[in-house]
């Protein structure tokens, strides 16, 4: 496979990180995970859109432009010859010599990397289990940045319990997944955490706004706890791998009697006839 390291295309056995990359040594660095069906990356703009977000937040300076980091995106795509797949794409503040404060006229290192993922419809799971955990991460949820070490010890109490996803919550109030946004919907109306720094504003989440207001399903972005997350009609997750997908259960809480609720079907399928929408371009 070939993979994008800064400018160029290399095979992926000649890739090789620095071991003073600071995105090694502390995480210091933004990515970005992007669906690509038939060929085509989906909601590219907003989540390029994100990553220069997440950039002057940390007030890394991209060192191309992000048309240009997305032509090269876009070639990553074409020398893979991907179809259907997932282009992982990530960027640090790059090599020196190890203190925290940020170096000089230090280069970035940018890499981006594709993966075969064929959406099977048919073989889709109509919903998963989840556990709740603490939220123990920083206060800055709102940048996606590499320091991912308080999602992943979510998402491995998740694994080692058997659910397929960890719902955080501070104190009573749910803040969202540990690598996806939460939505429940009550009385027939979507509810999910606002975006504040708190969580991290998710491309799927804002296009399921987007779904909801074409479907006239009424949403409100507001905080909500843990005992109205149990007591809901339906709860759902929204990520850019697992798009929009049910969770049937929650540590030993039944949602719904155990099925897709009508609301997430709606939008599950309003989904899929975008997805099928963007293949026929
Ligand atoms: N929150 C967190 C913590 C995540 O890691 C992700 C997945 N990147 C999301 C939410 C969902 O964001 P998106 O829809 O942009 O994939």
């Amino acid at each position: 496979a070939m993979i994008l390291y800064q400018d160029q295309f290399i095979d992926r056995e000649q890739a090789k990180v620095d071991i003073e990359d600071r995105g090694y040594q502390f995480g210091d660095g933004i990515y970005e995970a992007m669906m690509v069906y038939s060929g085509r990356i989906f909601l590219l703009e907003p989540h390029m859109k994100r990553l220069e977000r997440s950039a002057r937040e940390l007030s890394l300076s991209l060192p191309y432009s992000v048309g240009h980091l997305t032509e090269n995106i876009k070639k990553l795509i074409e020398l893979n010859n991907l179809e259907d797949g997932v282009v992982y794409f990530q960027i640090t503040r790059g090599a020196a010599p190890r203190q925290h404060f940020f170096p000089d006229n230090t280069p970035t290192v940018i890499t981006g990397s594709v993966s075969v993922r064929t959406r099977d419809l048919t073989s889709r799971p109509k919903g998963i289990k989840a556990c709740l955990a603490d939220d123990i991460r920083w206060l800055r949820c709102d940048i996606k940045t590499l320091n991912l070490l308080g999602n992943v010890l979510a998402k491995q109490k998740a694994h080692v319990s058997g659910a397929g996803e960890a719902i955080l919550h501070r104190e009573s109030t749910v803040t969202e997944g540990s690598s996806s946004n939460v939505f429940i919907v009550k009385n027939g109306q979507l509810v999910t955490h606002p975006a504040d720094h708190f969580i991290l504003n998710g491309i799927t989440r804002l296009f399921v706004f987007d779904l909801a207001k074409q479907l006239d399903i009424p949403y409100v972005e507001r905080k909500f706890t843990v005992d109205e997350l149990l007591d809901a009609d339906e709860v759902f997750i929204t990520s850019t791998s697992n798009e929009v997908n049910p969770v049937l259960q929650i540590d030993d809480q039944i949602i719904n009697n155990g099925k897709q609720g009508p609301i997430s079907e709606r939008l599950i399928a309003a989904f899929d006839a975008e997805v099928e929408r963007i293949r026929s371009f």
